[in-house]
């Protein structure tokens, strides 16, 4: 068995060598500051402040914003989440609105996909452990099993902090959607403070705010998910999400098969519909978890899906070692050469 760690590189930042770099106070734009967060590398690149950001304090805006990714990590993996997980069929347990909320959008996408993005799908991910040293194909009764666990789990919010999870053994899994949002709460937290333009990039997810000193859109470069030194296509925006969820991210090697990280919840098994899929989107929240369940479905189902929710895509998948790409006439239109 061979486990290859997370390597979170969908986008490629192309522009912001070639912006050239101004002055503010005795600060010169842009800033960029590099962390890694949430198993990933998290940059945040700062391109215009208003006065409040005077001199090196933007420096402190910017840690700020890393703060507030670390306390979305812990919400969503590390405590309030893994402690309703641990209480599932058991007790509530008070998550907090946040996560209420942010659940409740997760399972409204999830009804939205029919079902291809579950958040209920942590028994599947921990089944397979891909990508950990424990990946192993599971035979047919536990994927059974599973299967009808994550059909039987309900989430029930008692009120407007307090939760409970059911039945025992389920287990709620943002690991689709949480990074688009701690990037959102991230551009928020920058805004607030006074950062007028600028760009938070957490492995596969972005999102890009504010108009540039010079007036020129963000070019965003999207990576070939079978060569990273290549990129499949650039676009341009001015505001707005791009996410990626790609096969090369996390995967095993198991008997001779390779299988990626992102789950089927109808076959109970790693997707092999998709090799990379992008989407554009207002929030980097619906970005991360439209990527995810557009690969699910395949470029033919997931594009269908794009068109008809409104919003640009770019698929990929490989049939005899033959990458075949399949785009949204809205995300031609975002294309730049
Ligand atoms: P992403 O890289 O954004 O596509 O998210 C993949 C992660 O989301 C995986 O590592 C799992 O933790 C989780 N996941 C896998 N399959 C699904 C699915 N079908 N729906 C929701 N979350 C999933
Ligand atoms: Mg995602």
């Amino acid at each position: 068995m061979k486990t290859f760690p997370s390597r979170s590189t969908g986008l490629l930042l192309l522009a912001l060598s070639l912006l050239g770099t101004f002055a503010v106070g005795c600060t010169r734009y842009p800033v960029t500051e590099t962390l890694s967060l949430m198993g990933t590398e998290v940059s945040i690149t700062v391109q215009d402040v208003d006065e409040r950001l005077k001199g090196r304090l933007v420096y402190a805006a910017i840690d700020s914003a890393f703060v507030e990714i670390e306390r979305i990590e812990d919400l969503c993996k590390w405590n309030e989440l893994s402690k309703l997980n641990g209480y599932a069929g058991y007790k509530d347990y008070q998550i907090g609105s946040e996560l209420i909320r942010l659940i409740n959008h997760a399972y409204d996408i999830s009804a939205k996909t029919e079902g291809a993005f579950r958040p209920d799908t942590g028994p599947l991910v921990d089944l397979w452990g891909i990508g950990t040293d424990q990946a192993r194909i599971p035979n047919l009764l536990e994927i059974d099993y599973t299967i009808e666990l994550m059909n039987s789990t309900t989430f029930t919010p008692l009120d407007s902090v307090n939760a409970r999870l059911d039945p025992s053994r389920a287990k709620l899994e943002l690991g689709a959607i949480a990074k688009g949002y701690a990037v959102d709460r991230a551009c928020e937290v920058l805004m607030d403070l006074g950062v007028k333009a600028g760009m938070v990039w957490a492995g596969g997810d972005l999102r890009v705010f504010g108009a540039k000193p010079d007036g020129s859109p963000w070019r965003i470069a999207v990576r070939h998910p079978r060569d990273p030194e290549k990129y499949l296509r650039v676009i341009e925006i001015r505001e707005g999400a791009v996410a990626t969820s790609g096969d090369y991210e996390r995967f095993s090697e198991l008997e001779g098969g390779r299988y990626c990280h992102i789950m089927d919840p109808w076959e109970g098994a790693p997707s092999r519909a998709s090799i990379s899929s992008t989407v554009v989107m207002e929030t980097c929240m619906d970005a991360d978890a439209y990527a995810t369940a557009l690969f699910v479905l395949g470029p033919t189902e997931g594009t269908q899906l794009a068109d008809y929710l409104g919003f640009p895509a770019l698929m990929a998948d490989e049939e005899g070692g033959k990458m075949h790409v399949v785009e949204t006439e809205s995300f031609k239109s975002l294309v730049s050469e």
